[in-house]
């Protein structure tokens, strides 16, 4: 039997199977299929796992059943950074190459309750540290538009996998564009939820402050099946804050749409990016949104140094005698040197020791303590500036897809999160949309922009999102 997997989505899949016009086995067998077609070009996957067909044997016993869930027998591609019992996770990195998860994330969990199918384990730069999933012990991941360039990161391998029908969504992390940015390389939908919104319970850390598990898909829909089916309170993670949805915010007629015009219009946008965006805020402002001008500051600095002190703290864990790989020294200092020097890739190494450095008696008020009382700051300013409008419209990346190999200095390619790592600062919620295409040497690369809301509003996001559809579909 053939799927048309180019135009399902999720929504169409589950009316499929309740309809019986494909089982959850034919599905997974069609995306089993495309994966074999195409992952060998484009390394998405790391694994795909063995025991996919048992999985939708399963969601079909409940389907036969006459059970219905929003995800059930639906395939997802899940990022090498959530735990699922029982299977591999490396986080992309050679120290946790054969870590087997003890037990599953609450994301996973909840998606398990719901009867969806996991494929495999995507690739991604190693320990969530990167932009472009270069950063991965195992091999770049591709853009299938352009095979020369990158797929974004860090979550390439979900997204690319996402945009090339061999997965119908996926689990990424942001913690600071990383599911945003991917997205808007590869022309799908990219959402980081609110900062607690999602458990983190399984999801292994990069930078605990920051962290969110992102969803995947390729139409707003879909990525809004997927963020209700894993979010909510959750007593495991600490972190987790309990929104109730707000009926008297959300029906609020008119959203009104803050452009940081002093961020776009510096050095470094591209110029079809800006052509782009300029398109994209006028069709808003003729379909009756009101825009207003605002003014953001450029958080890159900041993010960086609170990122490299929280990386180089939770890395630490790796030791070389609790999990993952050992290297025998001739004493512990000598296994730790030889555990590390050969477990963790450039990028992790760098950043333990930048955030060592920026954690460093000597140096700590300078840098950390300096970057926690600006981040204080920014919360109360972003506050302030939700009083006077619902969202903030930027361009997702300054750049499209790069090309592989072509940035070899870290703050060139940290530059290209200019957009995205506001929204982790502040704990807000971030999507990235498809906005078109521009020419590169002649291929087309899709671009993307970015909407932020205030802290649980992710609705607002959604209204928007599907706004950007229409006008995009009508055109
Ligand atoms: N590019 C950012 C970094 O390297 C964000 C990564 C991410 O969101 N995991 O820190």
């Amino acid at each position: 039997m053939t799927i048309d997997l180019k135009n399902l989505t999720i929504k169409k899949a589950r009316m499929a199977l309740d309809e019986k016009e494909f089982s959850a086995v034919d599905l997974a067998q069609a995306y089993l299929g495309k994966i074999k077609e195409k992952n060998k070009e484009l390394n998405a996957y790391l694994e795909v796992y063995d025991d996919v067909l048992e999985q939708a044997k399963l969601a079909d016993e409940k389907i036969g059943r006459g059970e219905s869930s929003p995800l059930l027998g639906i395939p997802l591609a899940i990022k090498d950074v959530i735990l699922v019992k029982n299977k591999k996770v490396s986080s992309a990195s050679k120290i946790l190459e054969n870590y087997v998860a003890s037990y599953d994330a609450t994301v996973i969990a909840k998606l398990k309750e719901q009867g969806a199918v996991f494929l495999g384990r995507t690739n991604m730069d190693e320990f969530a540290l990167g932009s472009s999933t270069e950063n991965s012990a195992f091999g770049v991941t591709r853009n299938p538009y352009d095979l020369s360039r990158v797929a974004g990161g860090t979550s390439g391998g979900s997204t690319v996998a996402v945009a090339s029908d061999m997965a119908l969504g996926a689990l990424g992390s942001d913690t600071g564009g990383s599911v945003r940015l991917p997205a808007a390389f590869c022309g799908v939908v990219g959402l980081k939820p609110t900062y607690g919104r999602v458990s983190r319970y399984g999801l292994i850390a990069a930078a605990s402050s920051f962290d969110c598990v992102g969803q995947i898909a390729k139409n707003i829909e879909d990525a809004e099946i997927i963020f209700n089916a894993i979010s909510g309170h959750d007593i495991l993670d600490s972190t987790s804050v309990n929104y109730e949805a707000d009926s008297k915010l959300s029906s609020k007629k008119e959203l009104v749409i803050g452009v940081p015009w002093n961020l776009i219009n510096q050095e470094g946008i591209e110029p079809n990016v800006k052509e782009n965006f300029q398109k994209i805020v006028k069709s808003f402002e003729s379909s009756g949104y009101k825009i207003k001008d605002i003014s953001l500051p450029n958080c890159i600095a900041l993010y960086y140094i609170i990122n490299f002190a929280e990386v180089s703290s939770n890395l630490s864990r790796f030791d070389g005698v609790r999990y993952g790989l050992h290297k025998d020294g001739k004493n512990l200092l000598e296994d730790y040197l030889l555990t590390k020097g050969q477990g963790f890739g450039k990028e992790a190494r760098r950043r333990i020791l930048l955030g060592t450095f920026v954690l460093s008696a000597g140096y700590y008020d300078a840098y950390y303590g300096k970057a926690q009382r600006t981040r204080d700051a920014l919360r109360k300013e972003f506050k302030k500036l939700f009083s006077e409008i619902d969202l903030i419209l930027t361009p997702t990346s300054p750049i499209p897809a790069w090309k592989i190999g072509e940035k070899s200095d870290p703050l060139s390619m940290y530059l290209a999160d200019i957009f995205t790592v506001t929204a982790n600062i502040v704990g807000i919620p971030a999507i990235s949309l498809p906005s078109g295409f521009m020419e590169v040497a002649g291929k087309k690369v899709p671009l993307g922009i970015q909407f932020m809301a205030p802290h649980g509003r992710e609705e607002f996001l959604f209204e928007v999102g599907k706004k950007l559809e229409m006008i995009e579909g009508s055109n």
